[in-house]
């Protein structure tokens, strides 16, 4: 039975639901009148339900799909600008008990190296982001009890936080570890993460005890719950995910906005971000493997797709996909990237044999100021921002924040006052002369004239030492 209120995994990802609008989709994806209709629905820019989302996605009219593809650019360019907020992955631990059977740091893979940062490993991986230039981390680590358990997860949280090394900081920590209980995310929260982010893998139950045939990452109830028990810890920027390319993508689309309607409607607050990794090769993994691959033109349409269903959420890209792809959907709706990432354990400080423990071959190899260049070549703005979190704004005060659309008279400027400092600490002479330029012009679009004086006042400091003001 389908509830999008209760509190129970199999009830609000309903299978059966899912089946439905599966099927609903097929019958009607050349249905015009019935597109039109979602698509007028969809310009008031306050979303779609997962039924009418999947219209659209399945959707094979050239016509709408074009309007598609330009709705979701609006909504891009109303609620989130031309910002990309950036960060970088932290490996702290390859230990894991789990068996996922697309992941090398499955249990049973005796070949790959495991290891697990010391604290001292953690401050020298942590200063080397630093000296690029990040100010955002997502943790990541396997999922072991005794190896890695929450206590190191915090004490590495409280360590990170900790390291000022010339002007840099680490201001966001977001953690991407396993599922929990709330006791655990209530101490999570205590020690000031950013986002709690856990990827879903696949919402397919039969799939998913396939793909996790052992460990605690086994129970699809408890995984898929995770994020009411982390909002009922206190959590409330939660990031969901699906790992594109295990399952049927079209009841993994489905079943990632049903999940975002029950934390909005049970939680009262929906996601704050949705990431769309895809597959890729690995130690020990083929992904050929999984016959479930999607194109990248595929890859493009989820993307709109999902930046029409929910237009509240932020949407992250990873380094797994190429340069061409992270371009090709950055209009359509991301608004965060990682940039320069190392997905291995002591990736940015092993010179050595940096590759031993890597979990997934990246394919964007671009360091920081290549993307951060990059991006505003293209006429992004790199934002380095980590502000709302800082300041309160979290979980429904983020939300309103947006929805109220005054995002641009306080992330604008904030954005702006993060890339000059990433450019007067960390810059390479081109990307700060290209920056300088576009903080002259951008500053131009700060709406309130109080604020755009005060962040022109604040940025013409920053090469003399003034840093971390925020709005
Ligand atoms: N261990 C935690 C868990 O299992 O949820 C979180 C950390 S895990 C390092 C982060 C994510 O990497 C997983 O949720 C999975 O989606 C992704 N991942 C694993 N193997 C991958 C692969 N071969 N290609 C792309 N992404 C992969």
């Amino acid at each position: 039975m389908y509830d999008i209120m209760s509190p129970k995994a199999e009830e609000f990802i309903s299978d059966e639901e899912i089946r439905a609008c599966l099927a609903y989709a097929e019958e009607n994806k050349h249905n015009r009148e019935l597109i039109d209709e979602i698509l007028e629905k969809a310009r008031k820019m306050k979303g779609v339900s997962h039924k009418e989302a999947l219209v659209l996605l399945d959707c094979d009219l050239e016509d709408k799909n074009e309007e598609i593809y330009a709705l979701a650019r609006k909504i891009k360019e109303e609620f989130y600008g031309n910002r990309i907020v950036m960060f970088a992955p932290l490996y702290l631990s390859n230990y894991c008990i789990n068996g996922c059977e697309y992941c090398p740091y499955h249990a049973k893979n005796r070949h790959i190296p495991r290891k697990k940062l010391t604290q001292e490993e953690i401050r020298q991986e942590v200063i080397a982001l630093q000296d690029m230039g990040h100010k955002r981390l997502a943790i990541e680590s396997g999922e072991d009890p005794v190896n890695n358990p929450l206590e190191y997860i915090l004490e590495s949280i409280k360590t990170i936080y900790s390291i000022k090394h010339k002007n840099g900081a680490i201001r966001r920590v977001n953690v991407n570890i396993a599922a929990t209980t709330v006791e655990n995310y209530a101490k999570l929260k205590e020690a000031g993460i950013g986002t709690y982010i856990l990827f879903q893998e696949t919402y397919n139950k039969e799939s998913y005890e396939a793909l996790h045939p052992s460990g605690p990452k086994s129970d699809y109830a408890y995984h898929t719950e995770a994020m009411d028990r982390a909002m009922e810890g206190g959590i409330d920027d939660v990031g969901l995910g699906v790992l594109f390319g295990l399952n049927n993508y079209r009841y993994d689309f489905t079943g990632i906005i049903m999940h975002a309607e029950h934390l909005e409607a049970y939680k009262g607050v929906g996601p704050h971000t949705i990431s769309v990794p895809r597959l890729r090769r690995a130690d020990d993994i083929d992904p050929d493997v999984f016959d479930n691959g999607i194109s990248d033109d595929l890859f493009a349409k989820i993307v709109a797709c999902i930046r029409i269903a929910v237009p509240y959420t932020g949407m992250i890209v990873s380094t797994r996909e190429s340069q061409q792809s992270r371009e090709r959907v950055l209009n359509l709706g991301v608004s965060q990237i990682s940039g320069g990432s190392r997905t291995s354990v002591g990736g940015y400080t092993d010179e050595e044999r940096p590759e031993d423990t890597v979990q997934f071959d990246v394919d964007d190899r671009r360091t920081l100021d290549e993307v951060v260049n990059w991006l505003m070549k293209l006429g992004y703005v790199p934002s380095f921002c980590t502000a709302c979190y800082r300041e309160g704004r979290t979980g429904d005060r983020f939300m309103s924040l947006l929805k109220s659309k005054q995002i641009v008279n306080c992330c604008h400027p904030n954005a702006l006052m993060t890339l000059k400092e990433y450019l007067e600490d960390y810059a390479s002479p081109d990307t700060k002369a290209i920056g300088e330029a576009l903080i002259q012009k951008e500053l131009q679009t700060i709406p309130n004239e109080k604020v755009r004086e005060k962040a022109a006042e604040y940025i013409a400091n920053i090469h003399q030492g003034q840093r971390d003001f925020r709005f």
